[in-house]
This record gives C-alpha cells, structure tokens and sequence, in this order.
C-alpha cells in the first residue's frame, strides 16, 4: 500500500521530497502506463507518490521581452490556449495523443519522462530551451540537452524537481514540423522532426535542426547546422550531400515495434534536403 501527498505549496512540495522518498505525479499519463497491473486492478506503485498537478506555482506561463517561462505541471491543452506559447510547440502538442491525454498530460511530465519519442523534446531542443531544477535549498538553471541524459534518465536528484521551462525568444522565417507516426492521430513518432531558420536576403543566419525517436535522445548536430550558416539558400543544392553526410552519422536509430532503424534514418535525411530545398 502506497501513500499520496498532496501538498498545497510548492515549498511544502519540496520539503515532502527532501524528506521522504517519493515518486512525483503530475498528469500521471507516463506513470499510470509504467506501473500498470493487470486489468482492473489498482497500478503497482513500489514507492509513495507526491501530486503536484494542483500547486499553482508551477502552472504560471510568464513572458518577457526576452523568454517565456513555462511552468512544469501546465497541462499540454493549456498551453494551446496561451497566446506566448510558439506555434512550432503548439503544433508540437497538438499532434500528442488524444485531447483526452493532453488535458491530463503535463510539458513537465513530457520532458522528465525523457522518452526518445517525447514529442515536446526536439521542439524544446531547436529553440534551446533551459530547464529550472530546484530543491529545498537551491535552483539552478541548464540547458535541455544537459538536463536529458537517454532513456528515462534525467540528471534529477532524489530531493529536485523540474520547476519551470525557460523558452529564449528568437526569430525564425523559415519553420517546418512533422511527426511521422504510423496514423496521423494518436500515435508514437517514428520520427520527429523540427527545422528552424532564419534567412536575410537569401543568406541563412540562423538554422536550428532537431530530430526526435532516431536516438537514445534528441539529435541535434552542430557541425551540420554550422555547416549551413552564411550560405546563401540558393546554393544548397550543392551542399545538401555533405549536410546529410554529416547528419547520417550522428543519426543512429533503433529497429522496434514502430519502425526500423534504416526507415527512420531514411526519413530523417529526406526531411533535412526537403526543408532545405523547398520553399515552404
Ligand atoms: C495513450 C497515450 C498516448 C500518448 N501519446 C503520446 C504522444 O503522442 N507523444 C508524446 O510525447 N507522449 C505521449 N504520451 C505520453 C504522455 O502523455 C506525455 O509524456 C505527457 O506529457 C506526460 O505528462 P504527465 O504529466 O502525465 O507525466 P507523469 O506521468 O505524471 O510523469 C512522467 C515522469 O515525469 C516525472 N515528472 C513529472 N513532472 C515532473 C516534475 N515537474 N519534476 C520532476 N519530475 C517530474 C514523473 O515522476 C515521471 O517519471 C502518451 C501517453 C498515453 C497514455
């Protein structure tokens, strides 16, 4: 038999999980799938559970003129609703499961779940999203792709919590989404693909590639984003064999029951030249 707390503050919160040790429960979407019973039978929690989908602090969406701070426990339908939230994250969610799910899962839950198929994950990565980790006695701030380590690892302690997301503003003209699933509705990504870009005058300034589910976790290849920087768009198309080059190595897919590792590299490759060499 487990406990549940359910503190009323977020400091209280942190005091519980300095204290005892507990498994956090936002929307509870990872967690009820994860310790699952046999059916119609209560879930196996092996340790006490603390609730935080109702501790106000950490369901706040504050902007600035230079980010949007995202708090963990904001349930993914809530953000569609926020007029600061980027649309390149709002398509994002939207393509996540069911309206059901989505009204119950959190962004938090979504990135501390660290699953390669994480769909908020490549979105967060190409717009180098931080992430706020606090504890008892102190916060800290990190960038997304220090904070995921692989598959369900993060570098959370025992006595830290996923606070806030912090989301840097940036300009993009060139913005391109796809999740490739096996239907076009509630499904897990094959791939995940999010491509950012800022061109002036034919010159790009500013390229952002991140590719989720062909990895222990998100891809994103700074040798062939640099690669890309200062060319001029119209040149591409002499470029476009060595950018994928450099993407296909770093590119490392598995074979599992949704897809093949040479069907996702595949794709990922041919998402890389079809941003890059059509107009969108
Ligand atoms: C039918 C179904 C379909 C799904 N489809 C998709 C999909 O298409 N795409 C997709 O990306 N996901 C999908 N998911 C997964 C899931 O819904 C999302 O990952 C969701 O965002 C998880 O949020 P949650 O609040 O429910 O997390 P929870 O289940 O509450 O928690 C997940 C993990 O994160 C930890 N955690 C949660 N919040 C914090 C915090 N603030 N600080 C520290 N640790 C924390 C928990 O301890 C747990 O380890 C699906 C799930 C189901 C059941």
């Amino acid at each position: 038999m487990v406990n549940g707390y359910s503190p009323s503050t977020f400091k209280e919160a942190l005091k519980i999980l300095n204290e005892k040790d507990v498994i956090i429960y936002a929307g509870g979407t990872d967690l009820m799938v994860r310790y699952k019973n046999i059916s119609s039978l209560l879930p196996k929690f092996d340790k006490d559970l603390l609730y935080i989908e109702n501790l106000k602090e950490l369901k706040e969406i504050n902007e600035s003129s230079s980010e949007i701070r995202i708090g963990a426990a904001c349930k993914l339908s809530y953000l569609l609703q926020s007029d600061c939230i980027p649309q390149i994250l709002k398509q994002a969610i939207k393509n996540i499961a069911s309206p059901a799910i989505r009204n119950m899962g959190t962004i938090g839950g979504n990135i501390c779940n660290a699953s390669p198929a994480g769909d908020t994950l490549p979105v967060l990565y190409a717009l180098d999203a931080k992430v706020k980790i606090t504890s008892i006695n102190n916060s800290k701030e990190t960038e997304i792709k220090e904070f995921i380590l692989g598959p369900k690892k993060t570098i959370l302690e025992n006595n830290e919590i996923l606070e806030s997301i912090i989301i840097p503003k940036a300009d993009f003209n060139k913005i391109y989404y796809q999740k490739v699933g096996a239907r076009k509705a509630s499904a897990i990504s094959k791939v995940s693909f999010v491509a950012l870009a800022e061109i002036e005058k034919e010159e790009i300034k500013d390229l952002r590639i991140a590719i989720g589910s062909v990895g222990p976790s998100v891809v994103r290849v700074k040798e062939g984003e640099d690669a890309l920087i200062e060319k001029n768009i119209k040149d591409i198309n002499n470029l476009i064999n060595h950018v994928q080059d450099i993407y296909s190595k770093k590119i490392t897919p598995i074979d599992d029951q949704r897809s093949t590792a040479n069907y996702r590299k595949n794709v990922a490759l041919r998402l890389i030249k079809y941003f890059l060499t059509v107009e969108l």
